[in-house]
Parts: C-alpha cells; structure tokens; sequence
C-alpha cells in the first residue's frame, strides 16, 4: 500500500538523538499501521534518552523511541484484522498481553508474563495492535487522547488507596500525573492536598478543583498538613515524583492505617530503610502501581470524552516531530505541563 518513505526518531545513544526517513512497517496478523496524530511526551521516554532504561535498544531498532501515549489514524491493516477498518481515528493501547498466563487470568494484565508493548510513536506511522485499541470518540481530540494511557494508569494508582468519601489524600508532586490522580482522587469523594515547587502548576492545581496546594520551598507541608488535618495526618499520600527521600516525607505524613501509593519509578535503581515497627503498628500500606489494564484505559477514554476529567489545561507545549529534541527538552526542564509531539499536522 505504501512505497513512500516516513519520517521517524532515533537515539543513536542516550542523548543522541536524530531523525531519519525509513520504510513504513507493514502490518501482520492483528496489526495495524496507524498515521501518528500526536504523541504525549512522557518522563518514561526521557528516561530512555538520559540512558536509564538498559531493556530498549538503541541504534537502528530504535526507530519512533519509547513512545506510548499516542493516538492517530488507521492507514492500513493486517490480514486478520475485524476489529477497526482504514480511516477510523484510534488511541493506542500499548501493552498487549496474552490473556492465558495466571496474572492474565487475575485480570492483571499489565503483569502478564508475555506481555508485548506496541511503542514507537515518535514517527509519522507506527505499529499497532487492533484488538486493544480504541476507536476515538469525534469529541476526543487526537491531543486529549494523548492522556488516555497516563490517566489509564492514574485509575490503576486511585483503585488501590481505597478512598473513602471524606478522606484526606496528599498528592506528591505537579506534574501531569500528579493533577490526573488529583482529580480522580476529588472524584472518589476525597478532600485533595497537592504538594509542588511550582506556583504556576499548583495555581493550575486550585483552577481544577484542588482544596490546597502546598509549595514545598515556601511553607512547612509538615505542619501545614498536620493543621488541614487536626493532626491525624493524610489517609492516603501519592508520590508522583521519583526518590527515597519522598517516600520517608510520607511517612511522616500518612495517617494510623492510611495507604501510600509509589506511583513513580526512581532512576538510577536505589534503595531505602524502612522501620517495621512504623509500618506494623501503625498499620500503613505501601502500596506500587504501575501501568493499567484494558478495563482502566476504557475508563479513562470515558472520563475524557465525557469531560469528567479535565485534561485540556494540561497541554502546555506542541511540537512537531522535527523538533522533538525541544519537546524532551520541555520535559527536562519541567516547562509547563504536557508536551505533545504532532508528527502531522491535522
Ligand atoms: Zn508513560
Ligand atoms: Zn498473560
């Protein structure tokens, strides 16, 4: 179908970063060639061109990068393929899983033990796998769609802090991660407490319906939390951002009973003391999420598409594919919120 040539990223080495014409794959089986729309940048693919994630090749195989959250148009098909036709506007689920593996079987498929990830998406086409991905709603931006995979994964986080109506929950850190679980968390009936460094992104924070927002170089968030919550403490504490010494600041600040969740990965690889007696009778739950399932990414196309959750605020910067070297450099220097990557223009 196609002999034309498409544009794509690579890392040659971490850091070494380049654009490239190359064949457009070719879809087999279940597989369909989607045309990128947009692509959200995310801290993971960062990660990958600062060299900390060893498991991805670099060099030719690295064609579209670690590119995860993006969204576009079916070009074409693979021979097997019943579940979308060329032209329909789709999100890409990436992680693509057996179904018969135990973790499958838990419905825990993020776990699966043959899991498959359909990456790529800093490139005019990529690869994807029809029976996970989704049909975009005319409403859904091809932008907003871009906050289905990190919202999917936010529901994921949220299922497992059991909030109950009234709770008080701290969000850590600013970020886009940190407003998606901030409104989920306000969502489940929860009084919210987000704690950042920038005003700019805290002050967007309050504009979504955040109750407090805390500048960790400004003020106590100790003893401004200990106030908000009569001195009990959070019922539960999220931490979107990366470190050890994040997770002993929750401690200091979750409640008798109260559940954290450790949303972020932390590179390089580390580790830290933990006192059993801390977590024995004070009853606290540390609790990891990572990734989503396919039940949690429909949830989060539904949150958007119906406006439930906001994610257009949360678009700061868009780039097209050419400049992808200053959209990582967005991230890295933590200017505004979500970058995206058009590698067309509509
Ligand atoms: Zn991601
Ligand atoms: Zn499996």
């Amino acid at each position: 179908m196609f002999s034309e040539k498409m544009l794509a990223a690579y890392l040659n080495s971490p850091r070494e970063l380049y654009l490239r014409y190359r064949e457009i794959p070719k879809p087999s089986g279940k597989e369909v060639v989607i045309k990128v729309m947009a692509c959200g940048v995310c801290p993971t693919d960062v990660r990958y061109f600062l060299g900390y994630i060893k498991s991805i090749p670099y060099g030719e195989e690295s064609y579209g990068l670690t590119g995860h959250e993006w969204s576009g148009i079916v070009v074409d098909v693979g021979e097997e393929v019943e579940e979308v036709k060329v032209g329909d506007r789709v999100v890409v689920d990436h992680i693509a899983y057996c179904g018969r593996c135990r973790y499958c079987r838990k419905g825990k498929t993020n776990h699966c033990i043959e899991k498959r990830y359909y990456l790529r998406g800093y490139a005019e086409y990529g690869l994807a796998y029809a029976p996970i991905i989704l049909k975009l709603p005319n409403e859904v931006s091809f932008e907003e769609a871009c906050f289905i995979e990190p919202l999917s994964s936010c529901i994921n986080s949220i299922e497992k802090t059991s909030i109950s109506f009234g709770d008080v929950v701290v969000v850590i850190g600013d970020g886009v991660i940190g407003m998606l679980h901030s409104q989920l968390a306000k969502l489940s009936g929860a009084e919210v407490i987000m704690v950042g460094h920038h005003d700019e992104r805290l002050s967007t924070a309050t504009e979504l319906g955040v109750d407090f927002t805390l500048n960790s170089n400004k003020v106590d968030i100790f003893d401004e939390i200990k106030n908000i919550t009569d001195g009990y403490g959070a019922d539960s504490v999220i931490i979107t951002v990366q470190g050890t010494e994040v997770i002993n600041s929750a401690l200091n600040l979750i409640a008798k009973n109260g559940r954290i969740v450790v949303f972020a990965g932390t590179y390089p690889e580390t580790t830290f003391n933990l006192s059993p007696n801390r977590i024995h009778y004070s009853e606290i739950s540390i609790i990891g999420a990572s990734e989503h399932t396919p039940k949690q990414f429909s949830q989060a196309l539904q949150l958007i598409d119906k406006r439930i959750i906001k994610v257009k605020p949360l678009i700061s910067n868009i780039v097209p594919l050419e400049k992808i070297h200053e959209a990582f450099n967005f991230v890295i220097n933590r200017r505004g919120l979500k970058t995206i990557v058009k590698p067309h223009r509509e």
